[in-house]
Order: C-alpha cells, then sequence, then structure tokens
C-alpha cells in the first residue's frame, strides 16, 4: 500500500485488499461492496473478450453524482443559505452516452441539468436532459443555428441558458429570439482576474479565450435592458481552469463573481444563479497538495467556500442569495473508468547475454572490461569501476566503427558492461549516500514493460501535457517488488510511454513491480481515466476505441458483481473506414490478387480459401495485439 499508495488516490473506491489485489467499493455508503478486480478481469478473460479494456463502475459514477449534490444540500441546509444548488455535468468531459444516462438518472432526484459547449453537444443534451426543473447550460462559441436550437430547448420547456462568451454573440442571440418570439434565458460569462493555479490556468486573467470584460459586461446589460430584456438576464457564469490545485484560487474567484452578481443586482438586474464553473480537482497522485496533479482541499471544503464565500458577499451587500451551479465534470466522472491493459513482453539493456569467456587475441578493451569485473571489491572506489566501465564501452563503439574492435567483441563488451552496472546497482541498494554519478542506475537497469494499449487512444493526457495517472498492477501486490519498470505502449512511436509514477509518495520514472515468472499473465490498470482520457483518444497507428465493458455490482451478494454490457472496441474495418478506406473493396481486390497466384500454381486453391478468409477475418478484427 504504502509503494503504490491506491487508497490515497484512490478516493474511497480503490484499495488493495488482503489478498494483495486491487478491491473496489463502488458505494461508499456501502462499505460491505467489495469487488476483486481481479475477478473482474479474470471473468471479462473468459468471456474471450481482449485487452486492452475499459471497464467502467457505473455505481462509482452515481456515487460522484449523489456525493455532489448531498454534500451542495447539506452545506446550504447548515450554512442557512437561501438559494438552491443546481449542479450540471458538462458533458465534453466524456460524452459516452452511457455515462450521459447513468448521471442523468442519478441526478434526477436532484434537478441535476448538463452543459454542452458545442452544437454537436447541444444536439445531444437537448434530446437526454428532458427534466424541465434541471437546467441546460450553453457555452462555447455559437452561431445561427447553434442559438436557434437553444431556443428550440426554450420551445419544449426546458430551462435552456445561453452563456454569452463573446459579446458579438448577444446581438445573434436578442435578433433571433426576438424573430422567433422566444424568450431566452442569458447567461455573462465574467473573464475573471482570479487566477487558477496548473496546467489549465490561461482559463482565466486578460488573456482568456472566454468571457466578457468588465465594461462588456455592464454594456450587455444595458443592451438588454434597452431592448426590454433585462429580465432575461438570470446567470453569471466563470470559469478559471480545470483541475483547480489550490482552494485559495477557488475562494478568491468565488469572491469576485459575488461581488460582480452583487453589484448587478443593485443596478436593478435581478440575477438568479451564479455558475462557479468547473475546477474541482482530482487527487492523481494522492499528495493531498497544491502539485499539478493533486487538490489541497476535499470536496465539502470546496462546497462549504462556494456557498460560504458567496453568502458572506450576500448579506454583507444586501442581495438575495442565488442558486449555485457548477459544471464539474472531472469530479464527476474521473474515478469511474479505467482501462486494463495485459503486459505483452518486456525489453531489457542487459536482457541478451554473450559468453565471454576469455578467447586469444581479444581486444585489450574486452580484457579490461573482463578483469574489471574480475577483479573487483567492494573496498575500492566504486564510482571508479563506473567510470572506467563506461569509458571503455563508449571506447569500444568508437572502436567498433574504425573497424578495431569486431561486432563480437563489441556484444561481449557490453554484456561485461552490464555486468558492472548490475553489480553496482545490488550494492547501492542497500546504501544510504549513492554519488550523484550513479543515482541512474535502477532507471538504466530497470525493464520496460511492453503493455497491449495506445497512450494516444486511452491517456491522451499523458503524453500531451504530462499529465500523471496512477498505473499500477491489478494483482500480487501483497509480494515485495523485486525489479523497476516503466511503460511502453504498442504504437510505433517513442512517445508512447509512461513513466511518470507515484512510488512511496514521491514522483518517480520507475515503478517497483514484482518480476513475472516465464508465461506469467499479468495486467496493470490505468487508473482515474473516466475523465477526458476516454473520450480524447486519437486514432494513432489507426488503433481506435478499446473495447468496453460495464460493471455493476450484484445487489444479492455485496461481493459479487455482473458484466452488464460489452462495447465492442473499434474493428480494422471500422478505423480503415473512418480514413476513407473501403475494406470490403479491399478484401475483393486482396481476394482477385490471391485468386490469380492459384491460378498461377503458387498457391495451392485450398491455400488460397485460407488466406482469403484470414484476411477479411483480420479486417473485422480488434485492432490491438491478439494474445491468445
Ligand atoms: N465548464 C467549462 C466552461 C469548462 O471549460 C470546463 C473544462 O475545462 C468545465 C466546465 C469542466 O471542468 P472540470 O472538468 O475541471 O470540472
Amino acid at each position: 500500500e504504502r509503494v503504490y499508495g491506491v487508497s490515497s488516490w484512490g478516493g474511497g473506491y480503490f484499495k488493495i485488499g488482503e489478498n494483495g489485489n486491487i478491491q473496489v467499493s463502488p458505494d461508499p455508503k456501502n462499505p460491505n461492496i467489495r469487488i476483486d478486480f481481479k475477478s473482474v478481469v479474470d471473468e471479462i478473460a473468459q468471456e474471450g473478450i481482449q485487452f486492452p479494456v475499459v471497464i467502467r463502475f457505473h455505481d462509482i459514477l452515481r456515487s460522484q453524482v449523489v456525493g455532489i449534490n448531498e454534500c451542495f444540500n447539506q452545506v446550504i441546509a447548515d450554512a442557512k443559505y437561501k438559494g438552491k444548488y443546481n449542479g450540471v455535468y458538462p458533458i465534453k468531459v466524456n460524452q459516452t452516452r452511457e455515462v450521459v444516462e447513468e448521471i442523468v438518472d442519478a441526478g434526477a432526484p436532484y434537478d441535476y441539468g448538463l452543459e454542452a459547449g458545442s452544437k454537436s453537444e447541444l444536439l445531444a443534451v437537448l434530446a437526454y436532459n428532458t427534466n424541465a426543473n434541471s437546467l441546460t447550460i450553453l457555452n462555447g462559441y455559437k452561431d445561427e443555428e447553434f442559438i436557434r436550437l437553444s431556443l428550440l430547448g426554450r420551445k419544449l420547456g426546458r430551462k435552456v441558458v445561453v452563456v454569452i462568451e463573446k459579446y458579438s454573440e448577444l446581438h445573434l442571440l436578442i435578433r433571433i429570439s426576438k424573430e422567433l418570439n422566444i424568450e431566452p434565458i442569458i447567461g455573462l460569462r465574467s473573464k475573471m482576474t482570479a487566477l487558477g493555479k496548473g496546467k489549465w490556468q490561461g482559463s482565466s486573467g486578460d488573456r482568456a479565450k472566454f468571457g466578457l470584460t468588465i465594461p462588456e459586461i455592464i454594456n450587455a446589460a444595458k443592451l438588454l435592458e434597452k431592448e426590454g430584456m433585462a429580465h432575461t438576464l438570470k446567470l453569471l457564469h466563470f470559469h478559471i481552469g480545470s483541475q483547480l490545485t489550490d482552494i485559495r484560487a477557488i475562494k478568491d474567484a468565488v469572491n469576485e463573481s459575488a461581488r460582480i452578481y452583487a453589484e448587478l443586482h443593485k443596478m436593478g438586474f435581478a440575477l438568479e444563479y451564479v455558475d462557479v464553473g468547473g475546477g474541482l480537482g482530482i487527487d492523481y497522485d494522492g499528495s493531498k497538495s497544491t502539485n499539478d496533479s493533486s487538490r489541497n482541499y476535499s470536496l465539502h471544503e470546496y462546497v462549504a467556500d462556494v456557498v460560504y464565500g458567496m453568502k458572506e458577499v450576500c448579506d454583507l451587500e444586501g442581495v438575495p442569495h442565488p442558486n449555485l451551479v457548477t459544471e464539474s465534470g472531472r469530479a464527476i466522472t474521473a474515478h469511474h473508468s479505467c482501462v486494463v491493459t495485459e503486459i505483452v513482453g518486456e525489453i531489457k539493456a542487459d536482457g541478451a547475454m554473450l559468453d565471454t569467456s576469455k578467447t586469444e587475441g581479444e581486444h585489450v578493451l574486452l580484457k579490461n572490461m573482463r578483469e574489471l569485473l574480475e577483479y573487483w571489491n567492494d573496498e575500492q572506489n566504486l564510482q571508479e569501476v563506473y567510470n572506467d566501465a563506461s569509458e571503455w564501452k563508449e571506447k569500444a563503439v568508437s572502436a567498433f566503427k574504425l573497424r578495431v574492435v569486431s561486432l563480437e567483441e563489441l556484444g561481449k563488451i557490453e554484456t561485461l558492461y552490464w555486468q558492472v552496472m548490475r553489480r553496482l546497482q545490488v550494492f547501492y541498494r542497500d546504501v544510504e549516500f549513492v554519488p550523484e554519478g550513479l543515482q541512474h542506475l535502477d532507471f538504466s537497469l530497470s525493464s520496460q514493460y511492453l503493455c497491449n494499449f495506445s497512450i494516444f487512444q486511452s491517456a491522451a493526457d499523458t503524453w500531451a501535457i504530462d499529465q500523471l495517472i496512477p498505473v499500477v498492477p491489478i494483482a500480487g501486490m501483497h509480494k515485495k517488488p523485486d525489479i523497476n519498470c516503466s511503460i511502453v505502449d504498442i504504437t510505433c512511436d517513442s512517445d508512447g510511454k509512461i513513466d511518470q509514477f507515484i512510488v512511496d509518495r514521491q514522483l518517480q520514472n520507475i515503478m517497483p513491480i514484482s518480476s513475472l515468472e516465464p508465461g506469467e499473465k499479468a495486467h496493470l490498470g490505468l487508473f482515474l481515466t473516466g475523465a477526458y482520457q476516454d473520450v480524447m483518444g486519437d486514432m494513432h497507428n489507426l488503433f481506435g476505441r478499446v473495447n468496453e465493458v460495464h460493471i455493476f455490482s450484484d445487489d444479492d451478494d455485496p461481493e459479487d458483481f455482473y458484466i452488464e454490457e460489452f462495447v465492442a472496441g473499434s474493428s480494422v474495418q471500422d478505423v480503415l473506414t473512418i480514413m476513407q478506406y473501403h475494406p470490403s473493396a479491399m478484401a475483393i481486390d486482396v481476394k482477385k490478387q490471391i485468386d490469380k497466384e492459384v491460378a498461377n500454381g503458387q498457391i495451392p486453391p485450398r491455400e488460397g480459401v485460407k488466406w482469403t478468409d484470414f484476411y477479411e477475418n483480420c479486417l473485422k478484427g480488434y485492432t490491438y495485439l491478439k494474445t491468445s
């Protein structure tokens, strides 16, 4: 547990069970429900579902929705706050239909709504957020069609709020709503001075892409008044960035927005809602700190700071408490899904060894390296051993290029060099002080575990912006790790790797792990991938979408579960079609070529049929490696 810190980042949902396997508790209110993750993986394998697989725990999704709503309702009651909580889920964070449906269903008792940031998302939200009491918030840049769709929502009796992100959208909205004679509900997004910290801090400040400046907010309000539409201005919105790591940024932004809301109220604009956007962070590294991958606050603290922060300013200003809206996406979805990948190979610098016994007339560099290994003792200056070995290896490479050292000799020198490094590593394992020049030994000698997945599809942010996600074995964590590894994926790209891990609460480029027996199957989990990672993946190397299973806990047996649904990932023909190929025409072409070779007598007829079937089956098959 100390090594992998599962309980620290697990959010109450994941921990290491007594058997050393990851254990899932999807409902914090019912700690008796405990699912053994390894049993889930075994059942997936038994069902013949190929890895990699996205595993969704829908109960976790529901718990998160219930959690934020109940927390707000509780704090609002405790604070005697007069407004209500009207949260929305921004579907861009994970637009998967089943995710949105589950969130809408779990949120129904709380009138929890949805947010859309594009026309496609708006079309989905109009179809799925049918509760007349919940909000539909529309952010993002808008064209005429977008505005008309939002007004269709109003016609259907929904509380659709069009948030003005740039001033010109207001003219468009006024014109179209008058033309259609439909009353809009208008929100204004404020460009905030309160700055978030971390990877998404560009969302506020003067150079922010979205939002109105203070003069624009005042002009917008006055324009609406002039047009006889002041009463349609109902919401003030801000969003200062995702994954806010420091609670002070939230307090600051709530305070700033409360002041703007109060001043607008006093100017005669009776807004009803303040929307504090997203930003509620996830503790990916379990450090509870202001690291980019963490947050220094709890859900309760966040909620209390929003509620009490708003209340304090409103009471001082003598204005009503507005209803509070959040657009938390990451916090709702991150925990509910993870990617399980199979380890399919190991790449090791010292993976292959040659026989290095002495031979007649061998090169002096080879002789030196062997003697270094044979005659070295621990009393020696080991830094010198390291320096000599490194120098001779470098010289050997140069001598090889100059045709002085043979390929065989170079291979032997490398074999001996890695033996020297291994011995140094073993020596320094139990020594407190390791000289700086030797501190990389664990990394240089670590294995790269080749895993059956694409980082570009399944964990895009780890590649794009160095985001940290927890990566841990699914099982066997009761054994003491005996080797170190980093992770590489199966894409043809050297960037396709994960080399950031939290080990013993420290950020490291390798992860300790128990070595595998020959032929042993092992699975790794990439956790907290439910937010953004699930849907942002790209088609690099044409791997495409991953197989997906939806897991529910069994109501009758707290330790049991069932696979409620299997959603097949992309087939080869799916991804080729996206890239404008015509797989059925390709199959016919290849068959013709095979038939030609059959006619020429190059391929026996029976074999020709087999090759044709094989090609067609591969087109229909999964894009990832077939391991069984
Ligand atoms: N609302 C808006 C306007 C956003 O841009 C975002 C994402 O950055 C969100 C909500 C969701 O933020 P988070 O996932 O941090 O909750």
